[in-house]
């Protein structure tokens, strides 16, 4: 009988998770007006209507005849955004630092749980966390709809040894990949509170990239160094995340590749920064550290004014989100409109549609379009005029699910 009842008892779970994921598909169509409706890859309708049935969007029209199930005559509609660079598990712990002495795994689980379901009500329906082996009983909790969240995909454990042979390299990419990891993340150079310069040789970084594209796997490139840049955009690996110190001969390099670049303005340094106290005296996190940081903030604003007047270079959106920054991911996109001079379209089209395509899954999300899945989020105001109305996030739909609706307030 005990057997028996262990046996089941995870089948009566799963059985749970599907019957809630599939229950809106038999139920009923949904439809939602907006004023203005953002569809991901620069289009604008006004007056629109979006109708989903079961997880998917069905239309995208002219609303002015139906009657809608919601009516957001005042506010944007536009795909749910996708963060393509967290940490999802990072928290300040119990004595509210950014190290936690003590901690159970139980209690770091719900930490995990906790930033998922902030960025959730941020309008994040799509993060990529990189990475670590925490993330992946949380994405499939997400996955199986037992827990509110973003859709989680995760690199479960970057490689960072310096030491490996090539072999080795190859090794820890299908390690990874055994392990569930759904992108591969190298650290190709230090980190900018140790200058940034090149760490992995340009053969370690070539050999994880073609071991990960043999197995159908993207590869995520936290590199600095202008070296460490261009070794990437060779060896055909998929995204350059940081690129702080590269210039216009380096974007070029990763437009002619087609390598995505994620710089990072708005969220990263300014978080370390307002939060230093907790930071302070861990690791690298000390006054040299954050010399790094204060210093890098006008540094990253002047490359990323550089990098987007290359109009090739596919310049997508990952925030790098650690302790303190879960939820505030669109801070980077506003700063980059408001300080780094972006266009409002591309920065939204940025986190949408080019992100989606950054991660594999332009085919499912990132674009408000029929046979879409239904992630979407409204917002008060219109982003194209005031790109600020993305921090103010009313409603958010994953998969045909409302999980937040603010929007009578
Ligand atoms: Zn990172």
């Amino acid at each position: 009988m005990r057997t028996r009842l262990i046996v089941t008892a995870p089948v009566v779970a799963i059985l749970a998770g599907l019957l809630a994921m599939t229950a809106p598909a038999s139920a009923q169509r949904i439809t939602i007006r907006a004023g203005t409706v953002l569809d991901g890859k620069g289009g604008v309708q006004r007056n629109a209507v979006i109708a989903i049935e079961g997880s998917r969007i069905v239309k995208v029209g002219d609303g002015a005849t139906e009657t809608a199930t919601y009516d957001f005559p005042r506010f944007t509609v536009l795909p749910g955004m996708i963060d393509a660079h967290v940490h999802i598990g990072a928290h300040f712990g119990k004595d509210g630092r950014a190290s936690t002495p003590g901690e159970t795994p139980a209690e770091a689980a719900l930490y995990g749980a906790e930033n998922a379901y902030a960025m959730l009500m941020a309008g994040f329906t799509t993060v990529q966390s990189i990475g670590a082996p925490n993330d992946v009983p949380l994405r499939d909790a997400i996955a199986s709809g037992r827990l509110p969240g973003p859709r989680l995909l995760t690199a479960v454990t970057p490689l960072t040894d310096t030491s490996l042979t090539l072999d080795q390299v190859r090794a820890h990419v299908r390690k990874a990949v055994a392990d569930g990891a759904d992108v591969i993340k190298i650290f190709a150079s230090k980190s900018i509170r140790d200058g940034g310069g090149q760490t992995l040789s340009d053969a370690q970084i070539k050999a994880a990239c073609d071991e990960a594209k043999a197995l159908g796997k993207r590869v995520w490139v936290h590199a600095h160094a202008a070296s460490a840049v261009r070794a990437a955009a060779l060896a055909g690996c998929t995204t350059v995340t940081h690129g702080s110190q590269i210039t216009d001969a380096e974007a070029d390099l990763m437009a002619a590749h087609g390598t995505y670049f994620e710089p990072q303005t708005g969220l990263l340094l300014q978080n370390y920064i307002e939060n230093k106290a907790r930071y302070m005296g861990i690791g690298n996190y000390n006054e040299a550290g954050f010399k790094f940081m204060e210093d890098g903030i006008p540094l990253n604003d002047a490359m990323f004014k550089m990098a987007i007047r290359h109009h090739d270079l596919k310049i997508t959106m990952g925030t790098d989100a650690v302790a303190g920054a879960h939820g505030r991911n669109a801070n980077e996109i506003v700063h980059r409109v408001q300080v780094g001079g972006q266009g409002a379209m591309d920065a939204i089209v940025a986190a949408t549609s080019l992100n989606a395509e950054a991660l594999g899954l332009q085919g499912t999300i990132g674009t408000l379009a029929s046979g879409m899945e239904a992630d979407l989020i409204a917002v008060d105001g219109d982003p194209l005029s005031d790109i600020a109305a993305l921090q103010r996030v009313v409603f958010v739909m994953k998969g045909g699910q409302v999980y937040r609706n603010v929007a009578g307030r």
